[in-house]
This record gives C-alpha cells, sequence and structure tokens, in this order.
C-alpha cells in the first residue's frame, strides 16, 4: 500500500484525501456494540474517518456494519491503490441496497471502463446475427468488435471479420478511424511466428 496520498487513485466525487471526521470506533468485545465490516479490517482502514452507519437501511444484513472507515483498495484491473469512502459505503449499502457481501474491487476509472466493456459485449451480441445491418451498425459493430479483442475478452479471431466488414463497408466517416484502429489491434495482438517477424533460421 502506497503511504503518499499521491500515489492513490483519485475519485472523480470524493477526491483522494481521506476525510478525517475524528470518530475512530473500535470493534469492542464482548459488548459488541461496534461492528465493522470484514472488508476492511484495521490494516485498510484510514484512522478517525469514520462516519456512523444506518443499520435499518442495510440490504438485510447477517450482522450489520456499525460504522464505515475510508479504507484501501488495490483495483483487481490496474493494481492501483484507490480509497473505497466511507461516504461512498454508505451510498451503496444504505442507498443503492448493494448487500454487505458485495466490495469495491475496482477504482473509478476501471470500473467506467468495465461498465463501457458490459455495454459492448451487449451490443455486440445484439449486432452479431443481424443479416443486413445498416452502415452505422456495422461500423458500431467493428468498433465493439475491437474493443473487446484490445480489452482481451475475446482472442484474435473477430479480426478477420472486423476486415471483411471493412472491406465491404460503403463510405462512412468513421471508416479511416476504424481502419487505423483494426491496423493497431492487428499489429498489437499479431500471432507469434505468423512469418512478420525477422527470420531467424
Ligand atoms: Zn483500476
Amino acid at each position: 500500500m502506497p503511504k503518499r496520498r499521491a500515489d492513490l487513485v483519485p475519485h472523480p466525487r470524493y477526491g483522494r484525501e481521506p476525510r478525517v471526521t475524528g470518530l475512530d470506533p473500535q470493534v469492542d468485545f464482548p459488548t459488541c456494540t461496534v461492528f465493522l465490516h470484514w472488508y476492511s479490517p484495521s490494516e485498510v482502514r484510514v484512522p478517525n474517518t469514520a462516519i456512523a452507519a444506518d443499520t435499518s437501511r442495510q440490504n438485510r444484513p447477517t450482522i450489520a456494519v456499525t460504522h464505515c472507515f475510508d479504507s484501501r483498495r488495490r483495483c483487481v484491473d490496474c493494481r492501483r491503490v484507490f480509497l473505497f469512502f466511507a461516504a461512498e459505503q454508505k451510498y451503496w449499502y444504505e442507498v443503492l441496497g448493494f448487500p454487505l457481501e458485495s466490495d469495491c474491487l475496482r477504482c473509478v476509472p476501471c470500473r467506467k471502463r468495465q461498465r463501457e466493456l458490459d455495454a459492448q459485449g451487449q451490443r455486440y451480441e445484439e449486432l452479431f446475427p443481424l443479416e443486413d445491418r445498416t452502415p452505422d451498425q456495422d461500423i458500431e459493430f467493428v468498433e465493439c468488435s475491437l474493443a473487446l479483442v484490445a480489452a482481451g475478452v475475446f482472442g484474435r479471431r473477430p479480426l478477420e471479420r472486423v476486415r471483411a466488414i471493412l472491406k465491404k463497408a460503403k463510405p462512412h466517416l468513421k471508416l479511416q478511424t476504424v481502419w487505423e484502429r483494426l491496423r493497431e489491434i492487428e499489429e498489437a495482438h499479431a500471432p507469434v511466428g505468423d512469418g512478420q517477424g525477422p527470420d531467424l533460421t
């Protein structure tokens, strides 16, 4: 975990500075008036950043959480460290109704990218079976395919289909851009031993 705040991925709403509230409740066995989220053990909690949770608004918890702390997480995608803010936890668990079992695994930029990728995956599935795609739909299908290959969701197989579609495509504002993107991705995902590398024999 980085010690410097500058190394934390900033959150668009909360920034990257922990929000000091001066509240620092500790788990108090055996009285048990304080329950903290099991995903945020003491080593990831930022001291003195607690806010009281509203246990009545949590989504049928086995054990309700009484306080939320700003807590460090490491993003599963980019591996950078970010803060899962106490205020954001309250929003997740008390406003959005997420169960306490759900944890925040990705930083905000990676969450955004993941949502876009999910939407592109869904659009790909919708457009794939269409027999008569419009020129716009062709371009959209190509963009989704390229994004999914670039993100590693697909191997390079869809690239051949993309190339075939682009060869037959009618003039389109985005045609040049998607051709360039295709070439970049083909280069980045070139199969090993495709004869394009230096001949060492
Ligand atoms: Zn990330």
